[in-house]
């Protein structure tokens, strides 16, 4: 039967093309087949890139803690198998709203925080010797639309306006001259341009390639348990224990 929360995983889903090229190892994985009976310290639901990244950093800087990751699917089978891996932080957009709802120094944080994270996954990527086509470059986005192109310019230089160095640090550069636009871009037509660090992965591989993925349990298929079920099972099985 289908789950009633629309947010759980659906049965018969389509295979995306990322999964093409699963870890065998991982595929259908499941070390225990009920939950550990014994107190655990984390439990992580859901072995996407973010489970599969919180599960890295606490091993990382602890590896004595007791890990149990639950998914109700296959391994790593949700939005991380299915995006095609752009790590593109447009972090020329947005500014205003943000800074209009929780200040300046928040919006800004924010955008530093997406800007941080081409340059943490290339680090991962090294640290380990991931290969997941990580490929850092950078984007040039080109606006075709007047009024677009003069929201985005406007968002951009109310940043740097605000915060120079951040801009300057986020290596942002605009191009606002049509016909240098069409010199870097290789695009005629253009208002208003601006290009940035980005790159492209492989966002499955990057999840799978880490060792620390080996090291949790993983229950595969654990039936797809809402926050407050998760909690009740998991005193069940550790008064067990
Ligand atoms: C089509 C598409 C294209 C995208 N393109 C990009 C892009 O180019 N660049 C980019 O940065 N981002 C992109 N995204 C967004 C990106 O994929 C997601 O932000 C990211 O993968 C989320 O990872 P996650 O681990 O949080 O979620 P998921 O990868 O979805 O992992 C969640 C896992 O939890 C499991 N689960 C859910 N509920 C339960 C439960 N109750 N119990 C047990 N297990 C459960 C699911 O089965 C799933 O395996 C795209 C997303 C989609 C869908």
């Amino acid at each position: 039967m289908p789950p009633s929360n629309t947010l759980l995983p659906v049965p018969n889903r389509t295979v995306p093309f990322w999964l093409c090229e699963v870890d065998p190892l991982l595929q259908r994985h499941r070390t225990t087949a009920e939950l550990p009976r014994s107190p655990v310290d984390v439990v992580v639901v859901g072995s996407g890139l973010s489970g599969n990244l919180t599960a890295y950093h606490l091993l990382k800087k602890d590896p004595s803690l007791k890990v149990v990751m639950v998914e109700a699917d296959d391994w790593c089978s949700g939005a991380t198998a299915r995006n095609g891996g752009h790590c593109k932080p447009m972090t020329y957009f947005g500014y205003e709203e943000e800074r209009k709802m929780r200040g300046a120094r928040t919006a800004n944080d924010m955008l530093v925080f997406e800007e941080s994270h081409l340059a943490r996954y290339a680090a991962l990527v090294e640290a380990e010797d991931i290969d997941c086509d990580l490929h850092v470059t950078r984007a040039c986005d080109v606006f075709f639309d007047e009024a677009e192109a003069q929201a985005g310019q406007s968002a951009f230089r109310a940043r740097k306006r605000d915060f120079p160095q951040s801009v300057a640090a986020g290596d942002l550069r605009e191009i606002s001259d049509p016909r240098e636009l069409e010199r870097i871009s290789g695009m005629k037509g253009g208002f208003w341009g601006i290009t940035y660090p980005a790159g492209h992965l492989w966002p499955y591989k990057l999840a799978a390639g880490r060792e620390s993925a080996r090291m949790c349990f993983l229950n595969r298929t654990t039936p797809p348990l809402t926050g407050g079920s998760l909690h009740q099972s998991l005193r069940s099985t550790s008064r067990q224990g």
